[in-house]
């Protein structure tokens, strides 16, 4: 079979692969580029998976805060109580195709709805981006994304990302951190961290596990300690409890390099982003209480996934030239 006009790039001959074996000996010139499509398919998926994974998360938003008995009710308008088609309910494609309202009484649909799928899209299909080239094409991952190379870490990269866009938007609304997503990471984190021991920089399982349990324990202790400390010199509570947990979740997922990251990490966005409300006199000085945590203990983490160590080194490095 020959597609023609089809070729996406030069012919690739690379018959030990099994992705380039199906089209490798068709027509000169006219050979599609198995190892091309796969990982734009595959891309697709990743962005589609994550689309999906958010658009149940956005439900999770809603009934984890609540009554946690009250049975879920089915997808309806929650101005008309009109129920939602599946076709309706297609993450942001529905809500491209409806233009942002209701279908029955063209009430606007919140577009926070669309903005967390979007979110969980990209997200899924960066940590696609970190593994995808070296096994598909044996290139570098784009934008100085930290490669992963184990296979296993993307799904659990995965699974993080739901954790803190549950937590983040719970926190945000709500402000508080739900256990399920705290201690449930930190309950995690230690027999993933064994599973795939990438996620803690090791090839061996049982020094990632040590990692693990290190950094739950830094994450959690640490940061008990800390907030203990800062609630007894300021006279106020300085971080929710909530925080505290997250961190050791955070720990036991990437050790505790990782935690002490994104503590500085979000401590800094958190100034920026206090500074820029200051700034645009949606806050005062000193009356910045009821600001979540979560939210940027979740952007700190996400950086650290992405290009954490990269970072430490550029740093570490600028100090070295500069002193
Ligand atoms: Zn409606």
């Amino acid at each position: 079979m020959t597609i023609r006009g089809a070729n996406l790039g030069k012919v690739y001959h690379k018959p030990d692969s099994w992705h380039n074996t199906l089209y490798a000996d068709t027509e000169k010139g006219y050979t599609i580029r198995m190892d091309l499509y796969y990982f734009c398919v595959f891309a697709v998926f990743a962005f589609g998976f994550g689309c999906c994974i958010a658009s149940f998360l956005n439900v999770c938003i809603w009934w984890l805060p609540r009554d946690e008995s009250v049975v879920r009710p089915p997808s309806h308008c929650p101005k008309c109580n009109a129920p939602i088609r599946w076709y309706q309910n297609i993450p942001v494609l529905s809500w491209l195709a409806l233009r942002g309202r209701c279908a029955n009484c063209h009430e606007p649909i919140s577009v926070r709805y669309t903005v967390v799928e979007l979110l969980g899209g990209f997200l899924f299909l960066l940590a696609y981006f970190q593994w995808a080239p070296a096994f598909f094409l044996g290139q570098r991952p784009p934008i100085g994304l930290l490669p992963i190379a184990c296979m296993w870490a993307v799904p659990v990269y995965w699974l993080v990302f739901s954790g803190l866009i549950l937590g983040s938007f719970i926190d945000l609304e709500h402000f508080y951190l739900p256990d399920r997503v705290t201690i449930g990471g930190m309950l995690l984190g230690v027999p993933l961290s064994f599973g795939v021991p990438e996620l803690q920089g090791e090839t061996e399982r049982l020094t990632a596990l040590y990692w693990s349990l290190g950094g739950l324990a830094a994450g959690f202790f640490g940061l008990w300690a800390l907030s203990w400390l800062a609630t007894k010199v300021f006279k106020k509570e300085a971080m929710g409890f909530g925080d505290v947990k997250l961190l050791g979740a955070i720990g036991a997922f990437f050790g505790p390099a990782a935690v002490l990251f994104t503590v500085v990490v979000s401590s800094f966005i958190g100034a920026l982003a206090g500074g820029v409300l200051i700034l645009r006199g949606k806050a005062k000085l000193g009356g910045l209480t009821a600001v979540p945590y979560g939210p940027f203990l979740a952007l700190g983490t996400v950086t650290w996934m992405f290009w954490g160590p990269r970072i430490v080194n550029w740093y570490l490095h600028m100090h070295v030239f500069t002193l």
